[in-house]
């Protein structure tokens, strides 16, 4: 099977560059994306067999269903997210942006082509194998939405029952021709907050007279690493990260403000780790505004999710992709990461696996994910085309569980 896979995967190649070179030129954000849904709709219509739902979660996601030769078999979700990013490209190429100030700055365009092409392969098969695929083509991915709509409200998940989920990212870290799969979190999970502080302003000469917001937010941003150093194991990955921080005027030199409000991201990869961490700024902002004498508003979100890879399938899923790419160019990564991935709403649901797929030229440095100057490698598309195809078969075939 493998064999022919790769052989159908290197006759496509062609198509599947220039498929992703086209949604490159049409970066489109969010969740409504007509030129890509235009585009993936054309391609997705090529292909033999079928069946195609358009214009879901709430805009322009797609889903394609195929069916193999007899319903006696597992069903398989392989999934592409699709949106791009609000970021002026820089880097020159033949198919750079129509759009001033978007890019497929993450690859996502990539990501949608792979995912086309191992629909084509797997009708080209379909003979040859039991039980479902669904092709999910998902927009919303970069503002954390999508996923949850086409669950929830549009039920993939359904109807036949998906056994098991598998995503990949482009990934500016591996080389190509590579693929590094996490051993246990893919990505972490992500919370957010925001702290408003509110004292007494006045003179900035008698700070006695005040509540000073800047210094009990100053206390509490300065305090929290130690706290969760010391409330926290030391071997649980975690982040507290203020990306803002709004008081007083710069005009104004000699007035302490009336308020101080900061913000940022907190993160884990176990989601009671995350919990904690939002539990112990509570507490934090509570104790240093009673000492301060100061009122404070807080808003914490915990509900992030990890993508968890799933320890059974772990194994056929660095077989499987062995057997296209060579045994020697699948590893397993043992350090987590704290980036956040809309996959999580999958994973938390059914078994998942997620490939980081090498899109680094050899003895090439290349800018990361979100960069203006960021670029996708064209000549991975084929073995991640393929990769992702004998996943389909594999798992519907049972042979990913073992159970052949
Ligand atoms: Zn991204
Ligand atoms: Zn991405």
């Amino acid at each position: 099977m493998k064999n022919k896979i790769k052989e159908i995967a290197r006759r496509i190649e062609p198509e599947l560059i220039k498929i992703r070179q086209e949604l490159h030129r049409y970066p489109e954000l969010g969740i409504e994306l007509p030129k890509t849904h235009e585009i993936i709709s054309r391609e997705l219509h090529k292909i033999p067999g079928l069946e195609i739902y358009e214009h879901m979660a709430g805009g322009s996601g797609l889903v394609g269903i195929l069916r193999g030769k007899c319903k006696k078999g597992k069903t398989i979700l392989l999934r592409a997210d699709i949106d791009a990013l609000p970021v002026e490209e820089l880097y020159d190429c033949s198919y750079k942006s129509e759009y001033p100030g978007r890019m497929h700055a993450c690859g996502h365009d990539g990501h949608a082509a792979w995912l086309i092409g191992a629909a084509k392969i797997l009708a080209e098969l379909k003979e040859e194998w039991n039980g479902c695929i669904k092709f999910v083509f998902q927009p919303g991915e970069e503002i954390g939405l999508g996923a949850q709509t086409l669950i929830e409200e549009e039920h993939i998940l359904e109807n036949p029952n998906v056994d098991m989920a598998f995503a990949a990212h482009g990934w500016p870290s591996v080389i190509s021709g590579q693929i590094g799969i996490a051993r246990q979190y893919a990505f972490g999970c992500v919370g957010s907050f925001r702290v408003k502080i509110t004292g007494k302003k006045g003179h900035a000469s008698w700070p006695e007279e005040t509540i000073d917001p800047i210094s009990a937010a100053n206390e509490i941003y300065q305090h929290m690493p130690s706290v969760l150093t010391r409330k926290i194991s030391g071997t649980e990955p975690k982040v507290f990260s203020v990306t803002y921080m709004i008081a007083g005027n710069p005009k104004v030199r000699n007035v302490i403000p009336q308020s101080c409000e900061f913000g940022g991201t907190i993160r884990a990869t176990n989601s009671k780790v995350l919990k904690q961490i939002g539990e112990e700024l509570r507490k934090e902002t509570e104790a240093v505004c009673h000492v301060a004498g100061a009122e404070y508003e807080l808003e914490i979100n915990t509900n992030g999710k990890s993508v968890e890879n799933d320890s059974v399938l772990l194994e056929g899923v660095v077989k499987t992709s062995s057997e296209i790419l060579g045994k020697e160019n699948v590893y397993i990564i043992e350090k987590d990461h704290l980036g956040g991935e809309n996959f999580a709403e999958y994973s938390s649901r059914v078994p998942s696996v997620y490939l980081f797929i090498g899109i680094k030229p050899k003895e090439e440095e290349i800018p990361g994910l979100h960069s203006p100057e960021y670029r996708f490698d064209d000549n991975v598309l084929a073995g991640a085309a393929a990769t992702f195809a004998l996943l389909g078969y594999n798992g519907c075939m049972g042979i990913l569980k073992g159970e052949d």
